[in-house]
């Protein structure tokens, strides 16, 4: 029988999920289809209990939903749980419905699909502390990287983040981590700033760079976000957000099928949507 998938969040229509999604389907030859479903914060509970009684075998959770869909589920990932947020389901062979993370762990494969596994040693910079940052920070460390420091607008929610983290790791605000932008070898960008109509375009100035940095974003529409430019026009390496989008699909695609889809074939479809190279 035909398998069904969904991504479920509010607003819907702009996900690239069920493109991404329906083409691994097709490219391994599941018979299978993914569905983009509008569902509103008041209708959470009784749409994943739909879900689940028309035997969907697992979905996706995108904004607003990630955190509040917790108490809907049957049981969490040991990630899922430390991150307090959800962005895959998998319908286990019981029937229960689990939910896990892959948000970081994609963040991590996409930035080492750049430049490699031999920088976890240096000094990583993370800017933000929402969802995607905490996510990002339990995976850098999860993987083997050592020095993370976490600069926030709101300093507490950073700190409240490396308190958690086993390795040591700091709290710092956003003009203390410009002031000292030639400490760090790897920044990475978890805040809105930059996505397409969102107020604020640049965390911050990039004038003390270093031309030897990588810097990553998690943003992905535009592509090429203001700091991208700025950072590519300092000499830095640039790493945008469409691999982590790649990245956490093929993490959750892996759960659902236990194939892993080629990350790179869909790519130029991606590319081509969101108008970049
Ligand atoms: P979130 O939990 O709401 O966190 C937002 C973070 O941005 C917080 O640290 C917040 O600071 C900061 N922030 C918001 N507005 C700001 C402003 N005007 N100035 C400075 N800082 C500001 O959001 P999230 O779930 O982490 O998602 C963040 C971004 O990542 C979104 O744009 C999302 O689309 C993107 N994302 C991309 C992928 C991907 O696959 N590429 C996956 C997940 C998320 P405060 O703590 O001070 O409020």
């Amino acid at each position: 029988m035909k398998k069904w998938y969904a991504v479920i969040g509010d607003p819907i229509g702009h996900s690239l999920s069920p493109m991404m999604h329906n083409e691994w389907f097709q490219q391994l030859g599941i018979d299978a289809t993914y569905l983009p479903i509008h569902v509103k914060e008041e209708d959470l509970e009784a749409a994943v209990a739909s879900m689940k009684l028309l035997g969907i075998s697992g979905f996706n959770v995108t904004i607003p939903h990630k955190e509040k869909i917790r108490p809907f589920l049957d049981a969490l990932d040991e990630t899922a749980e430390k991150m307090g947020a959800v962005n895959t389901v998998v319908r286990l062979e019981d029937g229960r419905l689990k939910g896990y993370n892959t948000d970081g762990l994609g963040f991590v494969r996409s930035l080492e699909e750049v430049i490699g596994d031999t920088k976890r040693h240096e000094k990583v910079l993370l800017i933000g502390a929402g969802g995607a940052a905490r996510g990002i920070a339990f995976a850098l460390e999860s993987i083997g990287y050592t020095d993370v420091t976490i600069c926030n607008r709101t300093v507490e929610k950073a700190q409240q983040i490396c308190a958690e983290l086993t390795i040591p790791a700091q709290a710092i605000s956003l003009n203390t981590a410009s002031e000292q932008l030639d400490e760090y070898a790897i920044l990475i960008q978890t805040t809105p700033a930059g996505m397409k109509n969102s107020q604020v375009t640049i965390p911050f100035s990039l004038e003390k760079l270093k031309s030897s940095a990588i810097v990553a974003d998690i943003v992905y529409n535009p592509l090429m976000t203001p700091l991208l430019q700025a950072a590519q026009d300092k000499g830095a390496t640039i790493v945008s957000g469409l691999g982590m989008f790649i990245h956490q699909g093929a993490l959750a695609f892996e759960y659902w099928t236990k194939q892993s889809p080629d990350p790179t074939a869909v790519k130029e479809q991606l590319l081509t949507h969101l108008g970049g190279n």
